[in-house]
């Protein structure tokens, strides 16, 4: 009996490696949102897979363009542009994404504020400013960011920012919701198992050959190199940086995330990685975390179910969230600390 019974499980096993061994891995890269966009998908039919990549692709273009700040009729310059004057008619898919991005507002306290584009003129990366800008310079700009003036309508499916000058911008969750969008084309095409990274924005699906995908972790202070990795299925991680887009002014740093609080780019972290079902729910946490600092992102981070994160604070040491305790394997060695011991 305990003989057949090996036997069985021995056959299962050799027919599934032989399976994950038939399996081709297709990786293909396309630059979108100005970031590269890699996929990389398994399965036996590599023309199906072929066909699967190119529809995604083409599925993350689609949103590039509907939500660009710089095309002049997307849906977000429409809605800029009637900003103090009147709402603006948009579709379900930018009613959804937008009243998302209200709700983290809500719960990040405006941390996480789309309406912080008010502020942009003031903190160009490419241009850095010969001087930084005075809180009585900010003021005024200031007095037009808030996520509770943006005001959404779902009965007559409008967007309205209600004060002149208010701007919104959803760089801190379009790649997110891109790569989600990827992954449902992908999935629908048959795909089954598939890891979508979009510069650091990321989901996968299923399995890498038999085992967990594994996902690496950029060291913010390491260009190129990574601090750890982590075991992912069925999930996604985000990552966001002061490292990418950023001036240095006086010896200090300032990052492309802008605290919507004082105007100022926020200064508490050096990244943060959440770890979520959804990449857009991934990708703008980790956008409120890194404003909220360390201890206040950790602690909402643990007030979310099914939410997990890795913090690297300005000091450059790093914290996780309780799920994650015992699951980052470290190539360093770095000080860490887990919330529980924070006094
Ligand atoms: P990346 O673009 O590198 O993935 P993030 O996901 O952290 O980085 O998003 C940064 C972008 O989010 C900024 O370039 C800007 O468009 C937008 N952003 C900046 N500050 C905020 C904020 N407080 N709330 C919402 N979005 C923000
Ligand atoms: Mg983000």
């Amino acid at each position: 009996m305990r003989n057949s019974h090996s036997l069985i499980i021995l056959v299962a096993f050799l027919l599934f490696t032989c399976s994950c061994q038939r399996e081709k891995e297709v990786k293909r890269k396309s630059l979108i949102m100005n970031t590269t966009v890699e996929i990389t998908a398994l399965g036996e039919n590599e023309e199906l897979v072929d066909s699967a990549l190119e529809h995604a692709f083409s599925e993350m273009r689609r949103i590039e363009a509907k939500y660009s700040l710089y095309q002049e009729d997307s849906v977000i310059s429409r809605i800029n542009h009637a900003a103090g004057v009147k709402p603006v008619k948009v579709d379900d898919e930018t009613l959804e994404i937008i009243t998302e991005c209200l709700r983290i507002s809500e719960f990040s306290e405006g941390a996480f504020d789309i309406s912080f584009a008010a502020l942009s003129g003031f903190w160009k990366f490419k241009e850095p400013p010969e001087r930084l800008p005075t809180s009585a310079e900010i003021k005024p700009f200031l007095e037009r960011v808030g996520y509770k003036k943006v005001k959404l309508d779902t009965s007559s499916h409008t967007v309205f920012l209600s004060v002149k000058g208010m701007r919104i911008d959803l760089g801190g969750v379009v790649k997110g919701y891109a790569v989600d969008r990827a992954v449902h084309v992908l999935r629908k095409a048959g795909v089954m198992d598939a890891l979508v990274n979009a510069g650091g924005d990321m989901r996968v699906m299923g399995r890498y050959r038999g085992r967990a995908w594994r996902i690496g972790i950029q060291d913010p202070r390491r260009r190129g190199s990574l601090l750890g990795k982590i075991s992912v299925e069925d999930r996604a991680v985000a990552t966001s940086g002061d490292y990418e887009r950023f001036f240095m002014l006086a010896g200090k740093r300032y990052g492309h995330i802008i605290d919507p609080r004082t105007g100022f780019p926020a200064s508490g972290c050096q990244g943060v990685t959440v770890v979520a079902d959804t990449a857009d729910f991934a990708d703008a946490l980790a956008t409120a975390v890194f404003v909220l600092g360390a201890k206040k992102g950790l602690s909402l981070i643990e007030s979310l179910p099914g939410v997990e994160a890795l913090v690297i604070d300005s000091g450059g040491m790093t914290h996780l969230s309780s799920g994650l305790q015992g699951q980052v394997e470290f190539f360093q060695t770095r000080k860490t600390r887990a919330l529980s011991t924070w006094k």
